[in-house]
Formats: structure tokens, sequence, C-alpha cells
């Protein structure tokens, strides 16, 4: 029980299930590229939908936003995003191998051939994706695709704010992809250059900057509770006045020690007006606020929690992942969260005869309409609790002989492997229960 897993066993797990896959395989991949299979594209989806139901349907406070990918390239050099967005490049003087300078110990010989002729002195390397807008490649075309989401959040306030009537207090929140061309992707789907961010922008009054910050730390504490993730593992990291963005007094790295190391999973800043103030003074447009009951006009600070989708996805099936002995034999369970599992239920008739498979179908059918099913009638039955468990499946539903006589399943719990008899009538009532967060 507990076993620490190793990133072989949950990449082949992944893979063999159909979570994650290479992406491009067959023509022998593209660096660091993944694409999300049948089980991984309902986690993933899960998981958005579980963070836009917490953080903007169940509140007041929060409204959603869809920007597009591709924005004005002004919007870039009005972020900073231009000039700063840089990693220090170096490169190996033997192999021309390239990597991040911060990343590596430069005393020691090259990860690429072993030399140890050293490094060339860091190149500023700008991580934004280029691409040109239309049919010609001339200068004034050339715009990026975005590497973050969140400056849409600040382009666009002015729009959101007058036409959702929301008072500050409020935020904007958005889940999209976000491109950075990353001089050393790599650790599976942690850092890729192509990846999905889920960003709130809450726009608060300077004077409530503390008391919102801990606010977020707290929510964002709750999120990772929701997602199953294993506290033990989560590290608060106040990131230091020299490592900071220069108009953040405060940020703090949530941590996750992943199977490779600690490495940042989420993110939460104050930026106090920066942003907006740019925005504003680029756009020559009014982005202030006026509160409505003092009268004062005023540019709102910003509280920015971020979370990547990808490395939630990392941190949950990490946190998910048993091996446990039973009955003198090992079995692997992902104890995934029901309200995040591919299938929240599979229906399995005892043996394939079509008494039972018949039955089984229509229960299918019925349990569809509330919750994420699979059908499976091949193989033996513990053969098929086991491909369950290792997909992270939180209840099997057996229909049997009695079944037809008795008009009851057997319903097993993942996690236990305790098995109840339930009315099918009850049945989906049962689930609904078992499953809703
Ligand atoms: P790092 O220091 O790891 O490069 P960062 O500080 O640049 O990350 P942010 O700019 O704060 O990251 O991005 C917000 C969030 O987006 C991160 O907390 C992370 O979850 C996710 N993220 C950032 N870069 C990547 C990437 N290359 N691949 C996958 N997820 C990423």
């Amino acid at each position: 029980m507990g076993k620490e897993v190793s990133m072989d066993t949950l990449v082949n797990l992944a893979k063999r299930r159909g979570f994650i896959f290479a992406g491009s395989e067959i023509y022998g991949g593209l660096a660091n590229s993944w694409d999300y299979g049948p089980l991984g594209v309902e986690l993933k989806n899960n998981i958005k939908k579980a963070w836009w139901k917490k953080f903007v349907q169940m509140r007041q406070d929060v409204v959603g936003l869809d920007a597009a990918v591709i924005m004005n390239p002004k919007v870039w050099e009005a972020s900073g995003h231009v000039a700063t967005f840089h990693d220090p490049l170096v490169e190996c003087k033997y192999c021309h191998a390239r990597f991040r300078e911060d990343k590596i110990d430069a005393t020691k010989p090259c990860e690429a051939c072993g030399d140890k002729s050293g490094f060339t002195e860091p190149k500023q390397f700008n991580l934004m994706f280029k691409t040109h807008l239309g049919p010609s490649q001339e200068s004034g075309t050339e715009v990026y695709l975005r590497p973050e989401t969140a400056q849409a959040m600040f382009v666009d306030f002015a729009q959101v704010q007058a036409s959702s009537r929301k008072k500050i207090p409020f935020g904007i929140a958005q889940i999209g992809r976000a491109f950075r061309n990353e001089i050393t992707p790599g650790n599976y789907i942690f850092r890729t250059r192509e990846f999905e961010q889920m960003e709130i922008e809450y726009f608060i009054k300077e004077s409530d900057w503390k008391e919102q910050f801990e606010n977020w730390l707290k929510l964002m504490h709750e999120w990772l509770v929701d997602c199953g993730i294993t506290l033990e593992k989560i590290h608060d990291l106040e990131v230091l006045k020299e490592d900071r963005a220069h108009y953040s007094s405060r940020t703090v790295d949530i941590e996750f020690d992943f199977p490779f190391g600690r490495g940042e999973l989420y993110g939460l800043a104050y930026r106090s007006d920066f942003d907006l103030k740019n925005h504003q003074d680029s756009s020559g447009k009014d982005l202030s606020y006026t509160d409505p009951v003092t009268n004062e006009k005023y540019i709102p600070h910003v509280i920015e929690p971020t979370f990547g989708v990808d490395r939630t996805i990392l941190a949950v099936l990490v946190s998910a992942y048993k091996e446990e002995e039973v009955d003198g034999e090992m079995r692997t369970v992902l104890s995934l969260p029901a309200h995040l599992a591919p299938y929240q239920v599979a229906v399995l008739p005892l043996m394939k005869k079509e008494e039972l498979t018949e039955e089984a179908r229509k229960i299918t059918e019925e349990l569809s309409n509330y919750m994420a099913v699979e059908y499976d009638e091949t193989q033996s039955i513990g053969k098929r609790y086991r491909r369950q468990d290792e997909i992270g499946t939180p209840y099997c539903v057996t229909i049997d002989y009695d079944s037809l006589e008795d008009n009851a399943v057997t319903v097993r719990d993942r996690d236990t492997m305790k098995q109840e008899r339930i009315a099918i009538t009850e049945l989906k009532k049962y689930l609904v229960e078992k499953i809703s967060l």
C-alpha cells in the first residue's frame, strides 16, 4: 500500500490504458508532444469542468471568458512579454546542445554528450512562438501565439465589467491553450511547448490585496483537496523578492513532489495595477473603474491564481496511483476522486449470455443519462475488475443470474472492494449520491 509511483510506471499505464500517448508517434513522434487518448480526454475535461464549476459557476463574483489565442501583437509589447519573456540559453561548446542556464549546473559535463568543454555565455531567448497572419510574410504581419491566457482578461476588462455589471472585487476566469517555445521541455507532460492553463484575474482595491491573497491561497488548497492531490507532497514556496517580477509584492509558487523532483504546480501572484495600467497607457483606452457608491475612480489591482491543466493531471495521477496486495496478488488502483474518473461506473454482465447482456445494456443506457458509464462484457469478471481498478472507475455494477429473479445487482467499491446488493430501481439514486462531490 502507498508505493511511490515511478515515472516509467505511470507513463506505461497511461499509454496502455489510453490516457496519454506520444504525439505523432507513427512518424517517430515530435519532441515532447503528447496526445490525450480516450480516457485522458475524459480526465482532462472533468478537471476543467470541476475547476469551472468551483471558481466560476458556484461564485457570483467571477465570470468567464474564452478569448482568441492570437491577439494584436501590441498586447505583448504592453505586457512586457516582447522585451522580457526570456529564458537564458546556453550551448554546449562541443555538441551544441542547448539548455536553460538556470536549469543546469554549468560546472558539470554536458548532459547530452558528457563532454567537459563547458558552455557558451547565456543568450536571452524569447519564449513566444511567432507566426504570420495571412498569406504574406512581410514585416507587420508577425503575430504571436499567446504564452499565457492572462492578458485577454486585462485587455477585455472594460467590456467584461460593463456587460456583466460586476463590482470590485470580481474576477475573470479563462481556460485555454498557451504556447511557449521552451528551451528544454521534458518530464512528460510537466513541461511542454503547448499546454493548457486555468487562470483567474481577480480585480480588487489596492488596500485589500493582503487579505485577498490569503483568501485565494486557501481556495487553491481547497481545490487541491477536491482533486485528491496528496497534501504532504505540496509545498508553498514564498518567492524571494529578487526572483519576483518587479511589480509583484508577493508571489507564492505551489510546488508538488513529482517523481522526478519538486516542481511548480500552480502560482499565485499579486500583480498590483501593472497590467491594466500598461494596457491603458498603450491603447489610450480608459481601463479604470468607478466605485458606484463612493464615485472613487481607480485602476484596479489584481490577484492572479494560475493553474496548469497538464501539471494538475500529472499530480492527480501520481496521487491516485496505488499498488496493493490482495489475496497474494498485486493489484494496481487509481483512486481518483469519483467526479474526475473517466468512467464513474462500469456495467458488467457476469457472463456473456444474452439474458444478462440484454439487462446490462438496459442498465448502461439508463445510467448513461446521469454519469459516464463503460459497458464491458469481455474476459473474466476478475480481469474486468482489475482493468476498472487500474483506470480509476469507482464503482462496478455486476448483473448475474440472480438479478433476473430478484431485480438487484452487485455494486463493487473500487477502494474497499466491498460488494453491496442494490435493487435496480434504487441503483441510479444510489450511484448519483456516491459520485457527487
Ligand atoms: P516554470 O518556472 O516551471 O517555467 P512558470 O513560472 O514560467 O513555470 P507561469 O508563467 O507561472 O509558469 O505559468 C502558470 C502555470 O502554467 C504554471 O504554474 C504551470 O502549471 C503551467 N505551465 C507553465 N509552463 C508550462 C509548460 N511549459 N508546460 C506545462 N505547463 C506549464
